[in-house]
């Protein structure tokens, strides 16, 4: 229904419209959450609550999504992770942000230490073009690679992990956080399985070609990464996880190049 709504919208109004109007609804958004129970440590907004996010039933849920920059669980926790556990926020870096979150690439950007590069596929908003199963640059150009959330779509995923690995600086890092069955030991895939529907009931959503289960971080050591993987939800104290709404269960994995 609401989709329906939008879709319609879309095609009777130019878009600097409904950027506008989009705009007029965060800031009535942001008034209707006024409160202080949560927090999110991305834009450093306080809310009510966060807003509702998910489009299956299976991933829908309350409470997720930051109304200010749009931050999700996931993206809480790197954040809160880069700033604790690495130089992310304070050294001169280089740093190539692959599929770059919406809730990031402006404040990344906007850091004086680092010399950012944000690439894709085919987004406008990035910098640079390409397939991340032949990334363009010769090899120990970046300290810090992240690119989450992308694996899970890629046909040779082995291929785009090396070709990570090749374009980090030796003491670099990469953060690859992919969607997982923590139930599962091993990765499902079948490269026979293209039907949308049935790549949506095996792996989530039916662009995904696999999903992957705890070896992830075998996968990862097979092409040259030294895996340091936690909850790192957990170490944090319990009343500020629940404030910043993190994903408890979630595997955070620091990938360095040695
Ligand atoms: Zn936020």
């Amino acid at each position: 229904m609401i989709k329906s709504i939008i879709r319609f919208l879309l095609q009777i109004f130019p878009r600097p419209f409904l950027i506008r109007m989009s705009l007029l609804m965060n800031r009535f958004v942001a008034i209707f959450l006024i409160g202080n129970k949560v927090e999110c440590p991305v834009c450093g907004g306080y809310f009510r609550k966060f807003l509702p996010y998910g489009y299956t039933k299976q991933t829908g849920r309350e409470n997720a999504l930051c109304p200010k920059c749009l931050s999700l669980e996931r993206h809480r926790l790197m954040w809160l992770f880069l700033n604790d556990k690495t130089d992310f926020f304070k050294n001169k870096l280089k740093v190539l942000h692959i599929a770059p979150e919406q809730c990031f690439y402006k404040r990344f950007k906007a850091l004086s230490n680092l010399d950012y590069t944000t690439a894709d596929l085919e987004s406008p908003i990035a910098d640079v073009h390409f397939d991340v199963q032949e990334i363009p640059f010769k090899k120990e150009s970046y300290d810090v690679v992240i690119c989450n959330h992308v694996l899970e779509h890629v046909a040779d995923d082995k291929k785009a992990m090396s070709e990570i690995y090749r374009v980090l600086k030796s003491n670099g890092f990469a953060i690859l956080q992919v969607p997982m069955d923590t139930d599962n030991p091993n990765t499902m895939e079948d490269p026979s399985v293209t039907d949308p529907k049935e790549r949506e009931r095996l792996y989530r959503q039916k662009d995904h070609v696999r999903l992957y289960g705890l070896d992830y971080a075998d996968r990862l050591k097979a092409v040259g990464f030294t895996v340091n993987a936690s909850v790192y939800a957990e170490e944090l104290n319990a009343d500020l996880a629940n404030k910043y709404r993190l994903p408890m269960n979630e595997i955070f994995y620091y990938n360095q190049k040695l």
